[in-house]
């Protein structure tokens, strides 16, 4: 059987079943918690579950509530650490984040004083992803907030993304372990602005409303290493895709990485909205959202999803 024939097999296969895959992955939402330390998105439906996964032509498979809004949350931290590569190059983002996983909570500040130099662990942690923000390039928060969204609308190919004021507000009045990270920050030299104009961008690219087919529309760009395959033109350099997709494989899940690795095999990376945001590289994206999340903060309902589809495709890298 051809190569393109077996694509087209799988892609039948995948619209044939997905409803009823979607469905029974949904009886894991009962098992996990809406994320709640952000007031805001504890409004989201516990129960719901919803996928997109796309191929290089556009097309879609879609399951379950795929319409459902929620915000990036930490998936933004895969699109501004590339911004912030191509804004600087890979030195000087190295020099101000590092490139392993901790093992710790997302939002630990542990290793920020154990470890010298008292630079974050990786780029897709808290206070990693707050260094990102303070190297995008812009004259104040403003500009450089301007310049993400506008990143993000072009890997989307969605020019009406947009920030959630709720959810940016929710945020920003009670993220107190946020603050005292970049605060902590600052005083080890990390950040060269002030720290409520860094958090201000942080929490703003955190903020961004998206569906699962934004997601998987992104996604798509980071499958074909950089260039989109819908309009033929190559969006990331090849390199910085690469680094993003080695700290989406160690570090995308939070303390489940490995596990992730082990069931899925796929570099991914999920917020605390519930959204997961993955990839067959060099064929699809794919978008999911189960707000009910497990004890390590990744969706119980989209983590089994995808660990059914990638066991039924044989998707895993490894
Ligand atoms: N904005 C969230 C925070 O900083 C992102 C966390 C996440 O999705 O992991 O707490």
């Amino acid at each position: 059987m051809g190569y393109n024939q077996q694509q087209e097999d799988t892609w039948k296969h995948l619209n044939e079943h997905i409803s009823e895959w979607v469905e029974e992955s949904k009886q894991h939402t009962s098992k996990g918690l809406v994320a709640s330390y952000i007031p805001e998105l504890a409004n989201a439906p516990q129960d719901i579950l919803g996928i997109c996964i796309m191929d290089a032509s556009g097309n879609t498979v879609v399951g379950g509530e795929f319409e459902f809004r929620f915000t990036l949350q930490s998936i933004s931290k895969v699109f501004t650490l590339i911004l912030a590569l191509m804004d600087n190059g890979e030195d000087k983002v190295f020099s101000k984040v590092g490139m392993e996983p901790t093992g710790d909570n997302f939002n630990s500040m542990l290793k920020l004083e154990l470890v010298e130099p008292g630079i974050p662990f990786n780029p897709l942690i808290n206070a990693g992803a707050i260094a990102i923000s303070s190297l995008i390039v812009g004259n104040g928060p403003k500009e450089q907030i301007e310049r993400i969204l506008l990143f993000f609308r072009e890997i989307a190919d969605n020019p009406t993304l947009e920030i959630n004021q709720d959810v940016f507000q929710s945020e920003s009045d009670t993220a107190h372990r946020n603050r005292s990270l970049a605060y902590f920050l600052k005083h080890n030299g990390v950040l060269d602005q002030a720290v409520d104009d860094v958090l201000n961008v942080y929490f703003s690219h955190c903020s961004v409303d998206v569906t699962c087919k934004d997601l998987a529309r992104m996604a798509l760009v980071l499958a074909h290493d950089g260039i989109d395959p819908i309009r033929n033109q190559r969006m990331i350099p090849r390199r910085f895709v690469q680094i993003a997709k080695t700290f989406m494989t160690t570090c995308g899940m939070y303390n489940a990485s490995g596990e992730f690795a082990m069931h899925v095999g796929l570099p991914a990376k999920s917020g605390v909205s519930g959204g997961i945001l993955t990839m067959v590289p060099g064929r699809y994206g794919i978008g999911a959202v189960g707000p009910a999340l497990n004890r390590k903060g990744n969706s119980t309902a989209g983590v089994d999803l995808l660990s059914t589809l990638s066991q039924a495709y044989d998707w895993s890298l490894f």
